[in-house]
């Protein structure tokens, strides 16, 4: 079997698409959504990723802010900073750029956020709400996946998915948004036992350890569906996921590249809570009703 290879980058583009439809209503009706990033420090790879959500959101009509903050910033400034954005109503989405300096209690910034324009669903409510499958802020990685899998027709419940990885933006969010939709859901970590004994159970299996090679051929069941989620970068420069594509595209049924899988769809997903964050402000400042209808991909994730 070779696997067909799902396009995160031509989903992403889909997506966007739509996400220029629904600023332009958004706009029509007198709201510009609105995303303000925080950065502490001036970590490389932090930086890119910055930049390159400022340039998402230019593409889609989201008027973004960037705030930089030194890396001996105090942490009672940052969260003053927070607050007040929470309170502007230009601004439908807070990002804090992860990782912050080490001095920073992490969690106490991130609560800064006021809920409801928590775009990156890491607030406390909304990973909560994710628990009990309640409407709320799709983490981005995650929620990307869905769609992945979504736009390629993956039936989901009652199958098997296995989420190897158990973080708290990747795999647990995963395995909570697997189990939302019906699939019977194991989660493997670093202390995973014989990790081969559950991946080859999974008629989906979403990797998300940050280890190349991982998961080999042999590892996978026949026709399986396997996300790669993981981004490596090799001494010798190049990117590469947690599998090693060439056996296990032999074995899977389909199966997502990295890069131009998972990663394109992360970003695009920022864009899609903060457009959804603006539609919800403008409903509940009574301006009219929210201006689209949920879709079916959206069921049960996307803010109601
Ligand atoms: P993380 O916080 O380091 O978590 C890694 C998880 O993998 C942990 O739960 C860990 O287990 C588990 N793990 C590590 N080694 C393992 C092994 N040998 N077998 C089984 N499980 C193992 O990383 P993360 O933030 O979730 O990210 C994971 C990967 O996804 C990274 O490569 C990251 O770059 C990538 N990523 C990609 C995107 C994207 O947009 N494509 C977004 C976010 C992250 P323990 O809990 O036991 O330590």
């Amino acid at each position: 079997m070779t696997a067909k290879i799902i396009s995160g980058t031509d989903v992403a583009a889909a997506i966007r698409q739509e996400c220029r439809g629904r600023t332009e209503i958004l706009q029509a009706a007198g709201t510009t959504p609105g995303l303000a990033v925080i950065m502490v420090g001036a970590d490389p790879a932090s930086a890119v990723y910055v930049r390159k959500k400022i340039q998402a959101c230019a593409d889609v009509g989201i008027a973004s802010r960037k705030y930089l903050f030194p890396a001996s910033a105090n942490q009672d400034d940052v969260i003053d900073q927070i607050t007040a954005l929470g309170a502007d109503p230009d601004v439908h989405g807070i990002l804090v750029q992860l990782p912050l300096p080490a001095q920073f209690d992490i969690k106490a910034v991130l609560s800064a956020i006021p809920r409801e324009k928590d775009v990156d669903g890491f607030h406390l409510y909304n990973v909560g709400g994710l628990v009990i499958g309640d409407t709320v802020f799709p983490p981005c990685t995650p929620y990307g996946v869905m769609r992945i899998l979504d736009f390629a027709g993956v039936e989901i419940a009652g199958r098997n998915a296995v989420v190897v990885g158990a973080s708290n933006i990747v795999g647990k969010p995963m395995a909570l948004m697997l189990m939302q939709r019906e699939a019977t859901v194991s989660v493997c970590h670093a202390k995973t036992r014989d990790l081969a004994q559950f991946t080859i159970l999974a008629d989906i299996l979403v990797v998300a350890a940050g280890c190349p090679n991982l998961i080999v051929g042999p590892m996978v069941k026949s026709g399986a569906v396997v996300i790669d989620v993981g981004i490596n970068r090799l001494p010798d420069g190049r990117l590469v996921g947690d599998c090693d594509f060439e056996s296990v595209s032999r074995r899977a049924s389909m199966m997502t590249p990295v890069p131009g899988g998972v990663g394109p769809m992360t970003v695009t997903m920022l864009l899609v809570n903060t457009i959804s964050s603006a539609e919800q402000s403008v409903a509940i400042a009574g301006q009219g009703t929210a201006p689209r209808a949920r879709r079916p991909a959206d069921a049960g994730l996307a803010i109601s």
